[in-house]
């Protein structure tokens, strides 16, 4: 583990942070993350690279556009500095192998897929489908989990939440849980395997009724507390599952058993 490595993997993490950026506010409307190349989103004007710089750019234009001052949403810098902390985390934690490839992708689909739900309440099938796919093929390739994992992994993940989506239904005459949840859960079960899909249920759940019941004590508007997206817990529950996942279920293990 050398510091050139490091410090390229710093850097990789920056930039695609900032390509991260570009998927968060695309995807929702169906625009290409390819062309055009960035612009700002109230004056139009193009960004020139030298004002494209990640993390850096936003400090030197103090969050606003060069042209017309407008602000820049702190979501930017924040997105690019996540990417590279976790990136960089991983790479620490697995070293130059296919578990931090495998890593790297869930870090990226799992930021794309906190932001994008918590804006849109979607998740979007171009991450899901090519997700799922994604995590099952590299799991021929990464020491955890093993390609039976993966597929059962991709089965309890969307047999939960299909059975919890059917019983959200019959409790509360509504559609609770998306069929975009399905598919996120089927997808974290490809790159994690069952056990860890498990524990991405546990921990999500977790973190809902916390956060979720924290908003709803301090909100007045009860409407829009009941229609808090359930992604972003998720996404936030696999990052954990992640890093943290085999020496959580070992100490659950241990506790309960
Ligand atoms: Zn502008």
């Amino acid at each position: 583990m050398s510091t050139i490595t490091l410090i390229l993997i710093i850097l990789l993490g920056l930039a695609l942070g900032s390509f991260s950026n570009v998927c968060i506010y695309r995807i929702p409307q169906r625009r290409s993350i390819l062309i055009p190349s960035s612009f700002c989103p109230k004056c139009g004007a193009k960004i020139r690279p030298y004002d494209n710089i990640p993390l850096l750019s936003y400090i030197i234009l103090k969050g606003r556009c060069r042209n017309c001052k407008a602000k820049i949403s702190v979501q930017y810098p924040l997105v690019e500095f996540i990417t590279s902390a976790l990136l960089t985390l991983a790479y620490l934690r697995f070293g130059l192998t296919w578990d931090f490839a495998a890593g790297g992708i869930l870090i990226i689909l799992m930021i794309l897929t906190f932001f994008i739900d918590l804006k849109h309440r979607i998740i979007p099938d171009v991450l899901t489908f090519p997700g799922i796919v994604l995590g099952f093929l590299l799991s021929f390739v990464v020491k955890s989990p093993s390609v039976l994992n993966s597929i059962l992994g991709i089965l309890v993940g969307g047999g939960m939440f299909y059975l919890a989506a059917i019983l959200g239904e019959l409790l509360f005459k509504k559609e609770s849980m998306g069929g975009g949840d399905i598919k996120l859960a089927m997808m974290l079960g490809a790159f994690l395997g069952w056990q860890k899909i498990l524990l991405v249920l546990l921990l999500s759940a977790l973190l809902g009724s916390l956060i979720g019941g924290t908003t709803l004590f301090f909100s007045k508007d009860v409407k829009e507390t009941r229609t808090i997206p359930f992604g972003p817990f998720l996404a936030l529950g696999a990052i954990i599952a992640m890093f943290a996942g085999d020496a959580l279920i070992s100490a659950y293990l241990k506790t309960f058993f």
